[in-house]
């Protein structure tokens, strides 16, 4: 089969492979970081929903000078340990999981909170655009009890019919509010970044994890912000313009090792041991084996 643009294993990922990245959404964070500076002067961060680990992988090695940073790390899913990265495995809209990760920075709040997470995909776009958005306010009420005023938070969103909606939560909490998209995230994709700079909380504010900010009784016609009440935030791309483009196929300099090279070798020399199954032994090994 040929390997087109929208190949899983487009240029991204072959360059995620060979620097060593756990995923090819490591380069988005990079890229947010080129054009938004933001681990500048960071060096406590939270990394929620962030299986396999790139973005962990990023924060560990980039900010706190020379990677001295500490990062707490979120996710449904185990993930492989990390230097410098504690790992809390939960569900980040649950009230178990979000006290755990408060407990890590109370007294001593975080600089950035980020959120790559993506619920499962329907393919009803109404309900992924839904759950997209529930996660990211699930995250945003994580970020009103971690982050120090001026912190910066930056969750993935979707662009959708009510995104709006989510640009106006976003600006009663951050001074900034812009909508970024790096060269590294497929133009196909209705996916960018809010990127979230100056915590400043309305005065009076305080962050109640009794009721979070997420929105259980949603009704689109009253959520719909229209007129003067619509918030437009600026859209920017990022990764210079020498950047890979995540859209297009590129020719392919010597493939890179998968790592299951060893035992593809192994195969074709007819040394990978096989896996003993019940039927292909003789009865009385048969016998052995099931006791
Ligand atoms: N940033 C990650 C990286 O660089 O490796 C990739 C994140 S992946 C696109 C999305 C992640 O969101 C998945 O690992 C998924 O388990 C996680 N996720 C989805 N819903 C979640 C939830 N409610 N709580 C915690 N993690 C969640």
């Amino acid at each position: 089969m040929g390997r087109t643009s929208k190949d899983k294993r487009d240029v991204y990922y072959r360059l995620a492979k060979e620097n060593g990245w756990r995923a090819r959404s490591a380069f988005k964070l990079l890229q947010l970081n080129e054009e938004f500076q933001l681990f500048q002067g960071v060096t406590r961060a939270v990394d929620l929903c962030a299986a396999p680990g790139s973005w962990s992988q990023v924060l560990s090695q980039k900010i706190g000078g020379q990677g001295s940073g500490h990062v707490v790390a979120v996710d449904l899913q185990a993930m492989a340990p990390l230097p410098g990265v504690l790992q809390i495995q939960g569900d980040i809209t649950q009230l178990s999981t979000a006290k755990e990760i408060i407990r890590h920075f109370e007294g001593c709040p975080a600089d950035l909170v980020v959120c790559d997470g993506a619920p499962d995909v329907t393919g009803l776009h109404d309900v992924d655009e839904y759950m997209q958005a529930q996660l990211l306010l699930a995250a945003l009420n994580i970020a009103t009890h971690v982050l120090k005023p001026g912190g910066c938070f930056v969750a993935k969103i979707f662009r959708g019919r009510d995104v709006t909606l989510i640009y106006s939560q976003l600006r009663v909490f951050f001074s900034s509010v812009l909508c970024a998209k790096p060269r590294s995230s497929r133009n196909s994709s209705i996916e960018a970044f809010a990127v979230c700079q100056g915590y400043d909380p309305p005065e009076g504010f305080l962050p109640d994890l009794t009721k979070p900010l997420l929105d259980h009784s949603y009704d689109p016609d009253f959520n719909q912000l229209d007129g003067p009440t619509r918030i437009i935030v600026p859209f920017v791309t990022c990764g210079d313009l020498s950047a890979y483009d995540s859209d297009r196929s590129y020719p392919l300099d010597p493939p890179i090792s998968p790592p299951y090279q060893e035992a593809c070798t192994l195969k074709k020399k007819g040394r990978l041991a096989k896996e003993i199954r019940p039927q292909d032994c003789p009865i009385s090994t048969v016998d052995t084996l099931s006791q």
